[in-house]
């Protein structure tokens, strides 16, 4: 990689700012209910911590709209990562993010301590990336590490605009995810397979487009499929499609036999007469989806296909449920994706969101080589886009 990484820098005695993405789920009573992203900034915190550095740690959570918000408060993961270190981190709890007094508590720091900011998203410049606010932050550090895999795509001024006020590099989650990502796409040893699915067509067009260059085999599943299964002439039913993309899933499906690469639709599908759990389904072959009903999972058949596809390949990337598997009845589809990844010997990669969580749940994330921290991320990544947030980091 091109871009400086944390060992590029001389951090001791420095303060350094650490933009990390802590967007964690928490629940009605700001439990956090899942703890991975602060588990996976803490190899770079505790890097920091060991080689003498002031550490200032900064995030967004959710939604606040630029303005502050108690239910977004970032105190609750103060605690959590205090947990984990077994060391004080001490929370500004300042709303206006850098002020006065968060100026004085970053003065007082000694060599090894922690301050973490309040949500940076409380200050609507956060989002406009601008630069009066991105000053305002590099105003606190000598230094600044991007460590935030999961807003690499977005320009903010806690990730972006900083990187123009400091000295930058990106930290070791930022590191291995490009690292194990970047590999796999360009010099992926075969077969090369990925596995796209989730909702719609639209949102994995450059997805699609990128990686026809790349892999042996894409497995289309989910919602999308229906568009590809619609624009090849088949019947189906009430199922989820996007009319104004059939012409497009027709120049997929023929590129991708001009490039040889192998596309697999599934073959059998499960069909329920509403978008519900409790609702009656059964499974059918795609040449028979009935007029009323709406194809929420793939079949057996299906499975089968795809799971043979994935035993035999070397790398396999994963993007996007293969059903609706938020509801029990309709998840089997989804679960045997992951559990044929975990079973592979290949280079497993799960792109971040819906799969990720799919994986973590079904208990099989210790057996994948990378489940990516960014879902929009890791998708434009896949897409070969340079995200914006590794593109301001200073080149070697
Ligand atoms: P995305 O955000 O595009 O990755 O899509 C994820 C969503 O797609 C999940 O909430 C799934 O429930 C949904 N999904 C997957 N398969 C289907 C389907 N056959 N019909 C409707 N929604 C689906």
């Amino acid at each position: 990689m091109n871009k400086k990484t944390l060992k590029d820098l001389d951090v001791k005695g420095k303060r350094v700012l650490v933009r990390c993405d802590f967007n964690v789920p928490m629940d009605d009573n700001r439990n956090i209910t899942d703890d991975r992203r602060i588990i996976s900034s803490l190899p770079t915190i505790k890097y920091l911590i060991e080689n003498g550095a002031k550490v200032i740690l900064m995030s967004h959570l959710g939604r606040p709209k630029g303005e502050p918000s108690p239910k977004f408060s970032l105190k609750p993961v103060a605690k959590r990562l205090s947990e984990l270190l077994n060391k004080e981190v001490s929370f500004t709890n300042d709303d206006r993010i850098v002020s006065k007094k968060v100026e004085k508590m970053v003065s007082n720091m000694k060599d090894g301590d922690i301050v973490l900011l309040e949500n940076t998203r409380f200050r609507k410049e956060e989002k406009k990336n601008e630069v009066t606010f991105a000053k305002e932050l590099a105003s606190l550090g000598d230094l600044f590490i991007n460590d935030a895999f999961g807003t690499c795509h977005r320009s903010h001024a806690s990730n972006v605009g900083i990187s123009d006020q400091l000295p930058s590099a990106v930290g070791y989650l930022v590191e291995k995810e490009i690292d194990v990502m970047g590999k796999a796409l360009e010099n992926p040893k075969r077969p090369f397979v990925a596995i796209l699915g989730g909702a719609k067509v639209s949102d994995k067009i450059g997805v699609i487009e990128n990686l026809l260059n790349k892999v042996d085999s894409i497995i289309i599943g989910g919602g999308m499929a229906y568009t590809f299964l619609k624009a090849q002439g088949l019947e189906i039913g009430t199922s989820i499609v996007e009319e104004d993309k059939l012409d497009l899933a027709n120049e997929l499906l023929k590129k991708a036999e001009e490039k040889n690469v192998k596309l697999l639709l599934p073959v059998d599908i499960v069909v329920a007469k509403e978008f519900d759990n409790d609702t009656e389904f059964k499974t059918v072959s795609i040449n028979e989806i009935p007029e009323n009903m709406m194809g929420m999972d793939m079949g057996g058949e299906s499975i089968r296909a795809f799971s043979e596809e994935i035993i035999n390949a070397k790398t396999v990337i994963w993007n996007g449920p293969m059903g609706v598997f938020e509801m029990e009845n309709f998840k089997k589809g989804t679960d045997a994706i992951a559990k044929s990844m975990a079973e592979s010997q290949a280079t497993t990669i799960v792109g971040g969101g819906d799969s990720a969580s799919a994986v973590e749940k079904a208990g099989y994330a210790e057996k994948m080589t990378h489940i990516s921290t960014g879902g929009g991320a890791s998708l434009e990544f896949f897409e070969g886009k340079m995200l914006p947030g590794i593109a301001a980091i200073d080149d070697k």
